[in-house]
């Protein structure tokens, strides 16, 4: 409600609201975060003279997550300023969530260069580790991951077929294949230190 009435994005103490005024009704799209101030106002209304309404409230709600999202995502149009060129400044917090997710990649990347392969598990760990990418950095970032993936999980399927194929041309072709993702991941290295540099600019 800060937000939706003035715009106010300020950190706030303040408490989950039921906003059908039903303590028992726990649903994600029924719970909101009010600052103390709101969540008081909101719950002490009459129900005749409603200031307040589910919708617009919800309404507020949305707007604020889009906000957020989009600053996350691309915190220059947010903030407003055009002049920093490529180095945002961020808060330790952020550093430290995106430096994680650095780790998850090189996790990665280290495999493959270490044993000229990649098994299902390491996947799953690059998943995990991965997942708040999508939060934490910009569309070339993620772009760029999921090249990374892509490439990675067509390393694993010419291993497994490196198992089986007897050698011929078929063999030089898949050899020939794995050599190139191997080229690339290992040069992806300088490319993930560059880009990583954009986004760890400690306020
Ligand atoms: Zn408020």
């Amino acid at each position: 409600m800060c937000f939706g009435l003035n715009k106010d994005t300020s950190v706030k103490k303040g408490q989950i609201a039921h906003l059908d005024r039903k303590p028992s009704n726990n649903k994600l799209d029924n719970l909101c975060f009010l600052c103390l101030d709101h969540h008081n106002e909101y719950d002490s209304t009459p129900s005749q003279s409603r200031k307040f309404n589910i919708a617009e409230i919800t309404e507020y709600r949305d707007n604020l997550y889009a906000f957020i999202q989009d600053q996350i995502s691309n915190p220059k149009i947010a903030k407003g300023d055009s002049d920093q060129g490529d180095s945002q400044s961020c808060t330790f917090e952020l550093y430290e969530r995106r430096l994680k997710i650095y780790y998850g990649i090189k996790a990665l990347l280290d495999k493959i260069i270490a044993t000229d392969g990649v098994e299902l598990a390491d996947f799953r760990a690059f998943s995990t580790n991965t997942e708040e990418a999508y939060f934490l950095f910009d569309e070339a970032f993620n772009n760029f991951l999921s090249e990374i993936y892509r490439k990675a999980a067509r390393l694993h399927t010419t291993g497994k077929k490196l198992k089986h194929l007897p050698a011929g041309a078929e063999r030089s072709t898949v050899c020939e294949e794995e050599e190139k993702i191997i080229n690339w991941i290992s040069e992806s290295y300088s490319e993930l230190r560059k880009k990583m540099k954009k986004f760890t600019n400690v306020r």
